[in-house]
């Protein structure tokens, strides 16, 4: 494939699961394809030096993005490079020791995966606190992080400090909170990681008490100041004042301890009552951190070492086949039962017919199975030394739910369901419209969206409005009752009040996902005008391309009733229209450097309310650049490329 369209896409894919997970905080990929598609996008930048403005390697991948007030770092919260075996390791040593005049010393420690927070104290009295954002413009959490017990609310010391380190959720406490949302028919978080992120960044701190955090704190920031040389002698301090430090590191001299402690903590991390996903390999001595820098996105003082995804061998018993709300048709592997990174796995995926005619992976086969993340597992190869069928895996013809003859288009590889009445897909559509994904309806799970749709009460979304006609029948059916029927129907009424992004991702378009809903939503402000969008229209949205375009229109053209049948039903949102004029319209903004008149949420609020876009890269698509005190290397590379620059005064006289 041609390397440009590569690239494209890759980006375009990871900025969607980048915003699954730190948006949405619920990952639809594993960590471990994640870093893979992410290592090909460098591979391939760094081979072509052809980089995209957009590009996830360019700026720290997360989003200050939702409804909690925005806080401007002084100091930029970075991201680590990430190594994943001994020869990264190596060449990561001697590019230090090759730098470096000091004699060198290096701290390992435990890499938490948790959420990356900031705290301020003055006077010795916690003050704020904020997530790390987009590295510059982070979200308030300060009453959130109040409420976590082990964070110190009053230091040891009357100082003014700033620290950085992880909120994460122990293993127990999230095998508790998963227990009691599968109780009330709540979909289940991914992984400790998420339901941290979840937790921390709730507008009610009150929920974030109850999900019991807790953190371990590893960054003084400015740490030369309270007279500090090395990060061990930070950790010390920290301890002193008050903090939770994580016990665990190990101060080592060249690669033969490095390595003797990766293995220890592989070891280690079993046992322990939080995530860990790798190690982080300091440089110790703070001086000689400074001497080295830092890359717009990361220190290169530093790297995470990532622990590669456990795996086991197990039989593959049977093939199983679910049809999607979209009619494809997904393979999963029934496996005999194997203990694998603490739980116990009966299935895996396997994608679709290609997948496993390229790993050959027949019925009775041991197969290797991978997990990384929580996630499904996935089977990663077979152990043909162990194969007792001479049978070659077929892929089935009809629709298991409904028996009609599948289809496969080109170029696509999964198979689907073309007819419009099967149950199957009809039941995934519904139970997809009520997820967390989209309208977040609690009580309608799973499987009360079936026994409903099994009963006749479901058959279309809209139905789901109209459920309050039947409420003396509903409090009959077994199982259910006067309470839980009360509760259903309220929340079904309460999803009447969510946003038009929510509703526009549970209509369930074919390539609309969350991301792209938003981005509809923006845009059309109601389902009225979306009704009437045009491909002219979609094709210049942020992130559309002709098949998302022709995706949406084909689907409003069959649904138009149904959707005029939603918004009578009171399922009619509306985002406020902005009158402000576009002035901006489609144009590529960057804004660097420490602004005085606006913080970076509202320079990006004022620059999007306008119809432009803020991009974090300077390129030859950049149609100007905002900036404030110390601008670096956007500035430079603004006037490199003759990019109009204009200063915070002259950007307001622009807006006014
Ligand atoms: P990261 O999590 O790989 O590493 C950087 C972070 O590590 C720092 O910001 C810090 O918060 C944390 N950290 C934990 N312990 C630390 C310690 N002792 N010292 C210093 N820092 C420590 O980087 P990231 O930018 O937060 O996330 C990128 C990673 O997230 C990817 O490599 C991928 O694995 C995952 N990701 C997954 C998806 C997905 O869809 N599955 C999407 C986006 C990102």
């Amino acid at each position: 494939m041609d390397y440009k369209k590569r690239i494209e896409e890759l980006v375009a894919l990871l900025n969607q699961y980048n915003y699954e997970y730190y948006v949405l905080d619920n990952p639809s990929v594993s960590d471990f394809e994640y870093d893979k598609l992410y290592q090909e996008l460098k591979t391939l930048e760094n081979k072509y030096n052809y980089i995209l403005e957009n590009s996830p390697t360019q700026s720290v991948g997360d989003f200050a993005s939702s409804e909690l007030s925005k806080i401007t770092h002084e100091h930029p919260m970075l991201s680590l490079e990430d190594v994943f075996n001994k020869a990264d390791i190596e060449n990561f040593l001697s590019r230090i020791e090759k730098e470096s005049h000091l004699h060198l010393e290096y701290i390992c420690e435990l890499k938490i995966d948790g959420i990356a927070s900031s705290l301020t104290y003055k006077n010795g009295k916690y003050v704020l606190g904020a997530t790390r954002g987009d590295g510059v413009v982070g979200e308030n959490i300060t009453r959130n992080i109040a409420t976590i017990l082990d964070v110190p609310k009053t230091l040891t010391k009357p100082i003014d400090l700033e620290v950085r380190g992880e909120v994460y959720l122990p293993i127990d406490n999230f095998n508790k909170i998963n227990a009691a949302r599968e109780e009330e028919g709540l979909a289940l978080f991914m992984n400790p990681r998420n339901a941290a992120g979840g937790s921390l960044r709730q507008l009610d701190p009150n929920v974030t008490k109850q999900r019991g955090l807790a953190t371990f704190y590893y960054t003084v920031v400015e740490a030369e100041k309270y007279g500090l040389k090395t990060q061990a002698d930070a950790l010390c301090f920290l301890e002193e004042l008050g903090f939770k430090v994580n016990p665990n590191y190990k101060v080592c001299k060249d690669i033969k301890e490095v390595m003797e402690y990766i293995e220890d903590v592989d070891v280690l991390r079993k046992k322990l009552n939080y995530a860990t996903d790798g190690v982080v390999i300091k440089v110790n001595n703070f001086h000689l951190q400074e001497e080295i820098g830092y890359t717009v996105k990361s220190p290169k003082w530093a790297v995470a070492y990532k622990f590669p995804p456990e795996e086991a061998e197990t039989k593959l018993i049977a093939i199983e086949y679910s049809v999607g709300r979209t009619g494809t048709i997904n393979p999963t592997a029934v496996l005999e039962p194997v203990l694998l990174s603490g739980s116990v796995i009966q299935k895996a995926t396997l994608n679709n017919e290609e997948f496993i005619l390229e790993k050959d992976i027949r019925i009775n086969d041991y197969v290797i199975i991978r997990k990384a993340g929580e996630i499904i597992p996935e089977v990663v190869s077979v152990n043909k030394d162990k194969r007792t069928n001479n049978v070659p895996f077929k892929m089935i013809t009809h629709c298991p739910s409904c028996n009609t003859l599948l289809k496969k288009e080109e170029g696509i590889a999964m198979h689907y369901c073309p007819n419009p009445n099967c149950d199957a897909k009809l039941k995934a559509s519904l139970v997809y419209f009520a997820s967390r994904d989209a309208m977040n309806i609690a009580r309608l799970g799973e499987k009360v969206t079936e026994q409903l749709y099994e009963l006749g009460y479901l058959k279309k979304i809209t139905d789901i409005y109209k459920l309050k006609d039947h409420k003396d029948e509903l409090e009959k059916i077994a199982g259910f009752g006067k309470k839980s029927i009360g509760n259903l129907l309220e929340a079904i009424e309460e999803s009447k009040e969510n946003p038009l992004a929510l509703v526009i991702t549970g209509l369930g378009i074919k390539q609309i996902g969350q991301k792209a809903a938003k981005t509809l939503a923006n845009f059309y402000k109601s389902l009225d005008n979306l009704l009437e969008a045009k491909y002219e229209e979609l094709i210049l949205l942020k992130d559309f391309g002709a098949i998302m375009a022709n995706s949406v229109l084909e689907y409003l053209q069959e649904n138009k009733g149904l959707i005029k049948e939603l918004q009578n039903l009171g399922v009619n949102p509306k985002e406020e229209v902005s009158d402000l004029p576009l002035i901006f319209l489609n144009q590529k903004i960057v804004v660097t450097g420490r602004l005085e008149l606006f913080s970076r949420g509202e320079i990006t609020e004022v620059i999007e309310s306008r119809g432009g876009q803020v991009t974090s890269a300077v390129s030859k698509n950049t149609d100007f650049v905002v900036v404030g005190e110390n601008p670096g290397s956007k500035y430079t590379k603004a006037q490199e490329l003759k990019i109009k620059v204009l200063t915070e005064k002259e950007f307001l006289e622009l807006i006014k």
